[in-house]
């Protein structure tokens, strides 16, 4: 598949009328070249891509990286290294550099050696995360491996569930699940917020002791083969009560309703809707303060966004997330988060794990 990307990045050379991209976001490197390590830079030409990295990956970096790349071993530093390709690479005049991926003083480095002016830099934005929203196949199984590891370390984690647990021990408990069932880390920091702390929807783990009655949400994710998967479920420790199941249904016919209703070519923006009318008609679209999804797959957050301000469209074979919430501040809060593959075929549920309203044993 990495020819089919090289071939569309090239394209996107001549669309952005650059000689060539400096490319500094390690999950952009790793898209277009293989490699995982955590300290390069790449250089895309119409020609050729040129991968810098230094000793400590000498060995790593000949595993990962096929024969579509040259390798390029500095032993002074990655800059070093680009200056003296930048200046052996044939006809190089418009060079574009990844404004989100560079840090002011990197990039005084550029103007800095470049005295003659020898090169005229253009920011860039989302050149690559452009491709990398639409997935190919192999993408899409590893998303969906992701998912099912973190479905099964869901399961063996619910049944551990006690009141008198922190949180804390909950993602303890979680996390060894997560890793257990094949995570090769954790895509983010795993979110697990009881009672009235449901109501954050960025909580982290923390002392709460959970109390029976309260709402439990678990937001967590696994990675595959550098893919991530993020999954939200909420549940109940001990019976719910007639409001927990009231707001419960509601962001649950959200859920299905958006992840049924997706299509490759609908905005952001009319997606977001989908979801955010159903709440907004159901009394609680103040509650709902938060977008509808975000895209996935090196990154657990990446293009595209489902969110109100999104006018971009979703490209074909994208793997998103859906994920409403009702938040109340004080009492507590719900989210059912999906991973879901859009393809001309319709949407496909990548995270196979019920809906229905989970009452644990107090
Ligand atoms: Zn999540
Ligand atoms: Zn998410």
């Amino acid at each position: 598949m990495r020819p089919a990307r090289i071939a569309r990045v090239v394209d996107a050379l001549v669309h952005h009328h650059l000689d060539a991209l400096v490319v500094t976001s390690l999950p952009n490197i790793r898209y277009l070249t293989g490699f995982s390590g955590s300290s390069a830079i790449l250089v895309v030409t119409a020609r050729e891509l040129v991968l810098l990295t230094d000793f400590r990956y000498e060995t790593q970096v000949q595993e990962e990286v096929g024969d579509l790349t040259r390798i390029r071993i500095d032993g002074v530093s990655l800059w070093s290294a680009l200056w003296n390709e930048l200046t052996i690479l044939p006809r190089m005049t418009v060079l574009g550099f990844e404004s989100p991926h560079l840090t002011h003083r990197d990039f005084e480095r550029f103007l800095a050696e470049d005295e003659g002016s020898r090169w005229q830099w253009r920011p860039t934005t989302g050149v690559i995360e452009a491709l990398r929203a639409t997935k190919d196949p192999g993408e899409v199984a590893l998303i969906e491996e992701a998912a099912g590891v973190a479905t099964r370390a869901l399961h063996a984690t619910l049944p551990q569930i006690r009141v008198g647990m922190t949180e804390l021990e909950i993602a303890g408990i979680l996390e060894h699940a997560l890793r257990d069932a094949g995570s090769e880390s954790f895509p983010f920091e795993s979110i697990v917020a009881s009672g009235p702390r449901a109501a954050l929807p960025h909580a982290r783990a923390g002392r709460r002791t959970v109390e029976a009655g309260d709402f439990l949400l678990l937001d967590f994710g696994a990675v595959v083969g550098g893919y991530c998967s993020d999954i939200t479920r909420t549940v109940v420790v001990g019976r719910a009560d007639a409001d927990q199941r009231e707001i419960y249904n509601i962001v649950r016919i959200a859920n299905e309703q958006a992840s049924v209703g997706l299509f490759e070519g609908i905005t952001g923006k009319a997606a977001d809707a989908i979801a955010r009318d159903y709440i907004t008609a159901a009394g609680f679209g103040g509650d709902f303060g938060h977008s509808l999804g975000h895209g996935i797959g090196l990154e657990v957050h990446e293009a595209p966004r489902l969110a109100k301000t999104a006018d971009v469209v979703l490209p074909p074979d994208t793997v998103v997330t859906v994920e409403p919430g009702i938040y109340r501040a004080g009492w507590g809060g719900v989210r059912i988060e999906d991973d879901v593959y859009l393809s001309a075929a319709g949407p496909r549920l990548l995270t196979d794990f019920t809906h229905d309203l989970l009452e644990l044993p107090a």
